[in-house]
């Protein structure tokens, strides 16, 4: 695992309260880094839905089922602010009261919503800086994105953090201040889907395992509606239920979620954890049910 999603880890854990929904506010992402299986996640979603946006109401009908305990990402599987209303369901969730964290690479993103972004108060506000081309499309930084990129160093929110991959694009050197910019060593693989030359995916973890972030209580919002399991599940291997359909606690009562739980505990049967790089083995007696619930 990388420095990068470790710190992503510990971002998204920092939530006292422990559970968290992340929005994947698109079906489908230009920004193209090359260690994310965006690719795997549109064939796996296109055949269940065709939502290519996550619609403004849909999102305002799945919050209203979280509890307001629950910390709200704007992360996914895709750049949030692809979006054209990402920062108006920023602002509804800020307004219900959520724990709002931002994890962005501001593709997308343009000065009114750095003036409306400035405003509020986030956990975590985590810039993914484009790097010199190795990783990302650098074809995507021109002028509008430059223009972003110093009003939001300008703007000095508190909680904000610029991460890169690598080396930093070279039109961003001067713009983001060296002491600003956390350098991380690229790359780690997103539950194994990646380029066997940049990195090996782990052996699979036999019998029972934990997730070392907890992340099952971290669960992702498709814009379909449809719950995934975590950050990792871009197959959709585990789909916990749908959030306009189905009350939120639900998800954590239902058959999936219960299977998850038996498997991580040792049951046979497919668990994603088991070739994830957040899984921690079991050697000792042990259960999930007890140590896990947040
Ligand atoms: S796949 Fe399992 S181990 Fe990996 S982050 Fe998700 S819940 Fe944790």
């Amino acid at each position: 695992m990388t420095a990068y999603h470790m710190m992503l880890q510990n971002s998204r854990a920092s939530h006292p309260g422990g559970r968290v929904l992340e929005i994947t506010t698109t079906a489908g992402c230009i920004v193209r880094c090359s260690y994310c299986p965006q690719d795997r996640f549109a064939d796996r979603q296109r055949p269940v839905s065709q939502a290519k946006h996550l619609g403004v109401q849909d999102f305002k009908r799945c919050l209203a089922r979280v509890p307001t305990a629950t910390g709200i990402g704007f992360a996914g599987y895709s750049e949030p602010w692809l979006h054209p209303a990402c920062t108006g369901m920023v602002e509804h969730a800020y307004a219900r009261g959520h724990d709002v964290r931002i994890f962005t690479t501001l593709v997308g993103m343009n000065g009114s919503d750095v003036r409306r972004l400035q405003v509020l108060q986030f956990s975590a506000f985590v810039v993914h800086v484009p790097d010199d081309g190795t990783y990302m499309n650098s074809r995507l930084i021109g002028k509008t994105y430059l223009n972003v990129m110093r009003r939001l160093v300008e703007a000095n929110i508190p909680s904000i953090r610029f991460v890169v991959l690598g080396n930093v694009h070279p039109d961003l050197a001067d713009i983001i201040p060296a002491k600003m910019l956390k350098r991380l060593r690229p790359l780690s693989s997103r539950r194994g889907h990646i380029d066997l030359n940049i990195i090996k995916p782990r052996q699979p973890v036999v019998g029972p395992l934990t997730c070392m972030g907890k992340q099952q209580y971290r669960n992702v919002l498709l814009p379909n509606g449809d719950v995934t399991l975590c950050c990792m599940d871009f197959e959709r291997r585990h789909v916990l239920g749908n959030l306009l359909r189905d009350e939120y606690e639900d998800l954590f009562e239902g058959r999936t979620f219960s299977e998850i739980v038996d498997r991580m505990n040792g049951t046979d049967g497919f668990l994603l954890c088991r070739i994830c790089e957040f899984a921690k083995p079991q050697t000792s007696e042990w259960c999930v049910g007890a140590d896990q619930q947040s």
